[in-house]
């Protein structure tokens, strides 16, 4: 590890323990565990998500179960790797029951933490993985099918995400229950967009 991700890695860790022992909203009622982060903290490419669910919760871990294996595959198909090219984490650290989303009152908890690592990273390129983590960036600014695969300048961000261009795209929970590959289809759409992703990636 180079001195440079040693001290990054040390940063992150700050926010992690002070997340551990998080009493800030009353999911940390019913978590098992905090949901911090996965992937290689680098200050490129970073997803956030939306917020643990049911694997994510017992594990520890962002995008495990079948949602995360076919978040990886979507990196693969164009040579990314989430333990060597992306920092994943969620806009919350705790699961919300039965996989609810969010109330704005969470988010608004959680806020300092997902703050924290936009800030320690700054990565060049966030993607927004969902409608939930695109309103916490941007706001209301339309569902995820019509603003997907768009790159979103700095300037538009209603928080401050240290010059990063933002995409949304859809989440994997999204494409898994909208399986088909017709031409226009989620996936189809998906597959557009990890490789605008790809060449944007290859730029920096
Ligand atoms: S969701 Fe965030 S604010 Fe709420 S208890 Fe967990 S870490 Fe704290």
């Amino acid at each position: 590890m180079n001195s440079e991700v040693a001290e990054i890695r040390s940063e992150l860790d700050k926010i992690r323990q002070k997340c551990l022992s998080c009493e800030k909203c009353p999911l940390c009622k019913t978590r098992h565990n905090i949901v911090f982060d996965d992937g290689i903290p680098n200050n490129k490419l970073m997803l956030i998500g939306e917020a643990p669910g049911f694997y994510e919760d017992q594990q520890g871990k962002p995008f495990v179960g079948k949602a995360g294996q076919l978040l990886d595959r979507i990196f693969a198909s164009v040579g990314l790797n989430r333990e060597k090219d992306v920092y994943i984490c969620n806009t919350l650290k705790c699961r919300p029951p039965d996989n609810r989303n969010p109330l704005p009152e969470e988010k608004e908890a959680c806020w300092e933490y997902l703050e924290a690592q936009i800030s320690i990273l700054k990565p060049r390129l966030i993607l927004l993985c969902g409608n939930v983590a695109v309103q916490s960036i941007l706001g209301n600014v339309g569902g995820i099918t019509r603003i997907r695969g768009n790159w979103y300048p700095p300037e538009s961000a209603i928080v401050e995400v240290f010059g990063a261009k933002m995409m949304p795209i859809f989440h994997p929970s999204y494409l898994l229950r909208n399986d088909t590959r017709e031409k226009g289809g989620p996936k189809w759409l998906m597959w557009q967009d990890i490789q605008e992703i790809k060449r944007e990636y290859d730029k920096l």
